[in-house]
């Protein structure tokens, strides 16, 4: 932990402010040690370097098991492509201005593809995740300055509201237990006149009543279990790209068709095994945005790709 993360964060529980008892540093960080709260007395230990809001990723633990498998996978600094930064425009439809010397959360860090990409612009950006996923978004980001991990759960977090100038979740919120819950917890942490995005899974299409079907059983089996099979998503491609079988096959079990043979097999973990998989429509998202205080809304093609900027002063820079 860069001890300059320290002024950001806030107890979960009260929200007052942290006091940090470091017991080991390292390059700088502190890698053990303790934060307590001033109002409470709550105590937080900060384990290999990163502070520990939650003791286990609970109901998103594949998550975990999958970033550390998968860590550099959907880098784009890894894998030479821009896909990451595409991904990311897509969704929030900010440019490059918007991040410098912004305050960024990124709720829902995996690996941290996403962070990365905003860490390059000059943001300043907090990942965090439920899940051990942040160990893995540590060991990638930890040579950027401005980079910082929490290990901390969506609905309890360690920040006060309206802290952020910007805020995205990108493919995480349909995984947790309530997903616009999740979305008013984020959407708090965002600073009048600042902006939100997020990317959700959508409910059109014929697909997901297979994959849906799979799910049932899939989501029962052990995680091992499922990191196997999820591997015959690797040559299955091939009969997948078949005329006429191919395309009757993606609808009764759709598979991940990323080119990349490592990606598919990631993409199709990751589509089977999550305990939790909400789709959503358009409308209902347009009006959790409106709701929270947010206009100028900016949305995307399938799946749901939403931004809007909060009401307030504004931050928005315009520029390239
Ligand atoms: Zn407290």
């Amino acid at each position: 932990m860069k001890r300059s993360l320290l002024p950001m964060l806030a107890c979960p529980r009260c929200k007052a402010g942290l006091e940090l008892h470091a017991r080991a540093e390292e390059g700088g960080e502190v890698a053990e040690g303790d934060l307590t709260c001033d109002g409470c007395q709550a105590s937080y230990p900060i384990r290999g370097g990163i502070p520990r809001f939650v003791g286990s990723g609970a109901y998103a633990d594949s998550f975990g098991f999958q970033w550390d498998r998968f860590r550099l996978v959907q880098l784009d600094s890894r894998n030479g492509t821009r896909d990451s930064e595409r991904t990311l425009a897509e969704t929030t439809g900010w440019s490059d201005g918007d991040y410098r010397g912004r305050l960024v959360l990124d709720a829902g860090v995996g690996a941290g593809r996403f962070a990365e990409v905003a860490a390059k612009k000059g943001a300043q950006v907090i990942g965090i995740d439920l899940t051990r996923a942040v160990e893995a978004a540590q060991a990638n980001l930890a040579h950027f300055p401005g980079a910082h991990l929490v290990q901390a759960d969506i609905f309890a977090m360690p920040f006060r509201d309206r802290t952020f100038d910007l805020a995205y979740s990108i493919g995480v919120l349909h995984h947790t237990p309530d997903v616009e819950g999740a979305f008013r917890k984020v959407a708090a942490a965002v600073k009048p006149g600042g902006a939100l995005a997020v990317y959700l899974y959508s409910a059109y299409g014929v697909e997901r009543h297979s994959s849906d079907a799979l799910r049932v059983l899939t989501t029962r089996l052990p995680v091992r279990l499922m990191f196997a099979l999820s591997a015959a998503a690797v040559p299955l491609y091939f009969l997948y790209r078949a005329p006429v079988l191919g395309p009757a096959l993606a609808k009764l079990a759709p598979i991940s068709l990323n080119p990349d043979w490592r990606w598919r097999w990631l993409d199709t973990f990751d589509w089977y095994t999550p305990r939790y998989q909400w789709k959503l429509r358009y409308p209902e998202v347009l009006r959790w945005f409106r709701e929270n205080g947010f206009n100028d809304i900016h949305t995307s093609d399938e799946p749901i790709r939403m931004s809007g900027w909060k009401t307030g002063p504004v931050l928005r820079t315009g520029g390239a």
